[in-house]
């Protein structure tokens, strides 16, 4: 078989391969699209681009196939219409303030909210004319009496993912869409799983992918979610303005997880409540908050709203032990590494002074609270650890 000479010459042929399509193949994982340049058929198309469109291709960092992909599914999960990926969780929250809050608006944010969102709303009060204002978050409907007529934006988040209090949010809600206000809440901590923002009112919905999604312990990214497309483009022009874009590559390893998200997080859930409740039985505890037990501030509000909890809870320990000693026990657990960032398969520890992180309402407890983040390790084994460095920190 003869074959006519190349037109051009071998650089020329490895740049412009024409043998790169593989037709008929199929399979369960979605390819990577790696992609900085888009490539457009004449100018015409060029031109008659609509940022609005995500069924248009444009430019590799705003999004390509395996991202699209990705945020489709996420979407679904939640419940939503849209999603936007960012490089990490609080990229996603930076996203949604900076999406709607403009100099000279107001925004209410829950005191017990995650610490980087704290920072980040004071940021924007002390450096980009925002005034940032925390509640209580158990004030519910009663938020009414903090809506200025600048009020732009209310965040949510429930439980908050150290003290675990559960706000009302349809309370919230309700007041907010009454008066034309956004609300968006970080739904880290239900994964998009045990809890529905959309039915409950919310406008944006925020993961941090890098958690339960990723599984892993091993990839940064995070999503905001929204059902309307009003809601979505204010997000996406934030997004294309802030530059933000994120890898293929790792949208692809969060889509291997994806199918496994929900048994993992159900498996979290019973290990967790079953450590929780006997932890409740312990002398040295003196309150177990895990929105499923009713030491928990909001804990009916959580019977109502959610369908399941994970595997992330907190405890305070009775107030005779002093800081120093519950780091003891901290760092004398074996199994439970000390760490930043859940959702991945290991256990993990973390003691906080709770009174030093809120403004905006009192915190109940004087003993220290530590949180626990159960893994997929056998619960009896993790069980005997805790017990171990509970008789010590006793004894
Ligand atoms: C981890 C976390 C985030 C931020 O996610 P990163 O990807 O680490 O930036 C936001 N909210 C909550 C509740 C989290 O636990």
């Amino acid at each position: 078989m003869t074959q006519s000479p190349p037109k051009h010459g071998l650089q020329t042929r490895i740049v412009h391969p024409q043998d790169d399509l593989t037709p008929g193949f199929e399979s369960f994982s979605v390819p990577v699209a790696r992609a900085s340049t888009v490539v457009f058929p004449d100018l015409a198309t060029m031109r008659a681009l609509d940022w609005r469109n995500d069924a248009q291709w444009r430019y590799g960092l705003h999004a390509t196939p395996t991202q699209i992909v990705l945020a489709q599914r996420l979407a679904a999960l939640e419940g939503g219409h849209h999603a936007l990926l960012q490089p990490s969780g609080l990229s996603s929250i930076s996203n949604v303030f900076f999406g709607f809050a403009k100099s000279g608006d107001d925004v209410l944010i829950p005191d017990n909210v995650y610490s980087p969102t704290r920072d980040h709303g004071d940021w924007l009060a002390r450096d980009f004319g925002v005034t940032a204002r925390y509640y209580d978050p158990m004030i519910g409907a009663r938020i009414a009496e903090l809506i200025q007529p600048n009020t732009r934006l209310i965040w949510l988040e429930a439980p908050g993912s150290v003290t675990m209090e559960v706000s009302d949010i349809p309370a919230i809600t309700a007041v907010a869409r009454a008066r034309n206000i956004v609300t968006a809440i970080d739904n880290t901590w239900s994964a998009g799983i045990a809890f529905r923002p959309f039915e409950h009112g919310v406008d944006v919905s925020v993961q941090a992918l890098t958690k339960y999604q990723s599984g892993g312990a091993d990839v940064l990214m995070g999503a905001t979610i929204t059902a309307e497309p009003a809601m979505h483009h204010k997000l996406k022009l934030a997004r294309m303005r802030m530059g933000i874009g994120v890898s293929s590559d790792d949208c692809s390893l969060i889509l291997r997880s994806l199918p496994s998200l929900q048994v993992r997080f159900q498996q979290h859930d019973r290990t967790a409540l079953a450590l929780a409740r006997w932890l409740k039985t312990r002398p040295e505890i003196a309150a177990v908050l895990h929105p499923a037990l009713p030491d928990c501030p909001g804990h009916a509000i959580y019977e109502r709203d959610f369908s399941g909890a994970g595997g992330l809870f907190s405890v305070v320990f009775d107030e005779r032990y002093s800081a120093a000693q519950i780091d003891t026990f901290c760092e004398s657990l074996e199994l439970f590494a000390i760490g930043w960032s859940w959702g991945g398969s290991a256990s993990l520890v973390m003691p906080y002074d709770i009174a030093s992180m809120r403004s905006a309402s009192d915190w109940p407890y004087r003993g220290t609270l530590v949180r626990f983040y159960m893994g997929l390790e056998e619960e009896a084994d993790l069980r005997a650890d805790l017990e171990r460095c509970l008789v010590a920190l006793a004894g």
